[in-house]
């Protein structure tokens, strides 16, 4: 208590001289923490928003789910949220998502009735609300936006009508309410439909309808249009063209964000920036999540976990999942012009607490507290209806399984100011190896360990029994080898793949035998590299970088040695950046003469890009030489990148 006088004291004084007046935040003292490494992000405003749906809360609590502080002490989860440093909370709106006898779809049962005990729960903890209406009976995204059932059959006329008093009804309950209602989402990743429409013209005038009803009943309120799929790169300007072309009244041009779909943080602050700049509006990430790990914790199988091929920038591990929340804002805050903030998809949604899958289902079906029950079959028969059951996402909360909260909830509070701890390694990153069938099987003895920064520190490693000898007379096949590095498991998934008549194809013999490189240019940089990181698989890459404009353009080729006649496939991979103006690609000459190419590019870090040549047929006399031509006049500089993994393999015919 007294603590909190002195930091009044202090802010009046400060206050005074910024010419403002009285005592307001903080309420709580600030949450603070000794293991979790936070990076400060500059630049946030208090009014940034840091927000968090957490929709699933009533049905969770229906369920006999408690929520816990810090200390371990039960609390309303809406006051923990309000003191981890989250000012915002966004509630999904489903029109009517009960069948005729009542029962609920799930996904929380989310209908008005419930945003309003959300939101008041939410403005007595300080935190304004953003109302997000779907303008749908249940679950809206891109691949899905029906009718509600009341307005099935209606002319647009009528629909827009319906969806403008439906809106102002609503809203007028909030305010009743006297929740704090501080945006509106006028649909829910209206990817090209709304409501069952999917002409731009009625989704503007049905979206024209929420507006307006939300400018007569909070005229302070900003609107929000939603959208996915920012990795699809001309979408943003098209739909921001399409609703300026009709003029359409509304202030934020919001994003869904998930890292593991989504594309880089680069691409999102570009297409998101391109409409703020274009036509004035603000942006933020309406949704954005990260595993805490892989498991799953309900008995429902997650949407995200380990294996596939998803991108994992970062561990699924409590730290991982805080760097990804703090660089997300950071790309909004800093990144990103007219960026306002970033709210959390969810992080309240943990299991429904039954300790078997039948327990959970039982919880599931009688409080909505799911992704959607047996009852929503009446609605959306081909989906909900079919794959009912928990939470697909519960490895994505921000809380634990039994609903204490991850020290990864901090972080919101924790990257106003940064909360630098002692680095230590926090996880092991995969090792990928590819091992030619008539090759060596050399395992590393050294692995990354990704650090609490989400640097990588390489440690050593054990690896545990392994069959050599099964692996060398297995024929083509995978293998997932455990091990152990600074004490925590390491996994080696080794391919056998079939034999490569390329020599040094993945330059681990540390230099460029076998290859020749000819430099068009005056380039810096041009070698075999030692950097496990930033191979794609082994230790070691063909590296080049170049500082001027203009200064990239080289071929690398291997002429191949004494090949049998027949048919041959050729691959080989790139990465890199600031391409700028570019031509890159794999190619194959025979006696000299190039007689197929594939085009690559180079679009980041970590996104390798690779070619494949088919059908190469070969008459055993020619001089064949396979290689890759890289030329790019840089973006803004030069150019950098890296090439790994060329492959030259029989195909049978
Ligand atoms: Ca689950």
């Amino acid at each position: 208590m007294r603590m909190k006088k002195i930091i009044c004291a202090a802010m009046l004084v400060l206050g005074a001289a910024a010419g403002l007046t009285g005592c307001g935040k903080p309420k709580w003292e600030p949450v603070t923490s000794d293991s979790l490494y936070v990076d400060k992000v500059e630049n946030l405003s208090e009014d940034f928003i840091l927000g968090m749906d957490a929709s699933s809360v009533p049905s969770l609590e229906a369920s006999g789910v408690k929520y816990y502080d810090y200390d371990g002490t039960e609390a309303d989860v809406f006051e923990v949220l309000a003191k981890s440093g989250i000012n915002y909370i966004r509630v999904r709106v489903w029109v009517d998502p009960f069948n005729s006898d009542g029962k609920g779809y799930g996904g929380g049962n989310c209908d008005i009735n419930t945003a309003v005990e959300i939101g008041k729960r939410a403005t007595k903890y300080g935190m304004k609300l953003l109302v997000d209406f779907h303008y749908s009976d249940f679950w809206a995204d891109p691949a899905k936006q029906m009718v509600p059932k009341a307005w099935k059959g209606m002319d647009i006329d009528e629909k827009v009508e319906a969806l403008y008093q439906y809106t102002l009804d609503s809203l007028k309950k909030l305010k009743k309410a006297k929740v704090d209602v501080g945006m509106v989402q006028i649909g829910n990743e209206t990817n090209g439909a709304l409501c069952g429409e999917t002409i731009w013209m009625n989704i503007y005038k049905l979206m024209d309808g929420g507006s307006r009803a939300t400018r007569e009943v909070f005229p302070k309120a900003l609107i929000a249009v939603h959208f996915a799929n920012p990795e699809k790169v001309t979408n943003y300007a098209d739909y921001a063209k399409k609703l300026a072309y009709y003029n359409l009244d509304y202030d934020v041009f919001a994003s869904s964000y998930y890292p593991y779909w989504h594309g880089t943080l680069d691409n999102l602050a570009s297409v998101l920036s391109n409409v703020a700049e274009t036509y004035g509006k603000k942006v933020m990430v309406a949704e954005t999540s990260y595993a805490y790990t892989p498991e799953d914790t309900d008995f429902f199988g997650n949407t995200i976990s380990d294996g596939g091929t998803i991108v994992k920038d970062y561990p699924f591990t409590v730290q991982g999942q805080a760097n990804n929340i703090r660089n997300v804002v950071d790309t909004i805050a800093n990144k990103t012009a007219n960026g306002i903030g970033v709210f959390y998809w969810e992080g309240t949604w943990i299991s429904a607490g039954g300790s078997s899958y039948e327990e959970n289902a039982a919880l599931w079906e009688e409080f909505g507290s799911g992704w959607a029950t047996s009852y929503s079959s009446a609605y959306d028969p081909a989906d909900a209806g079919k794959y009912f059951g928990g939470s697909a996402c519960d490895n994505q909360a921000l809380f634990d399984a039994e609903g204490k909260p991850l020290e990864s909830l901090k972080v919101f509070g924790l990257m106003r100011e940064g909360n630098v701890v002692p680095l230590k390694a926090d996880a092991i990153e995969d090792t990928n190896l590819m091992i030619d069938l008539n090759g060596e099987i050399v395992l590393p003895t050294k692995v990354n360990a990704v650090m609490s920064d989400n640097s990588k520190q390489e440690v050593d490693v054990v690896w545990n029994n392994v069959d050599y000898d099964a692996m060398y007379n297995g024929g083509v096949a995978k293998y997932d080898i455990t091990g152990t590095a600074d004490g925590m498991e390491a996994h080696c998934f080794v391919s056998m793949i079939e034999f490569n008549f390329l020599e040094n194809y993945s330059f681990e013999s540390g230099d460029d035998t076998g290859w020749k490189a000819t430099a068009y240019r005056d380039m810096n940089e041009l070698y075999v590299e030692n950097k496990p990181t930033d191979s794609l698989t082994g230790a070691y890459h063909y590296h080049f970088w170049s500082e001027a404009k203009d200064s990239v353009e080289f071929e690398l080729e291997q002429e191949v040695k004494e090949l049998p006649a027949g048919t041959y496939k050729y691959s080989i991979s790139i990465m890199g950046g600031d391409a700028g103006d570019s031509d890159i690609y794999a190619y194959v000459k025979l006696n000299g003469e190039i007689v197929a190419t594939k085009a690559l590019g180079m679009t980041g870090y970590g996104s390798w890009d690779t070619a494949v040549i088919e059908d190469i047929d070969y008459n055993g006399t020619d001089v064949i030489t396979v290689g890759i031509y890289v030329k790019c006049s840089g973006d803004g500089n030069g150019a950098w990148g890296k090439i790994d993994d060329a492959l030259l393999n029989s195909v049978s015919k």
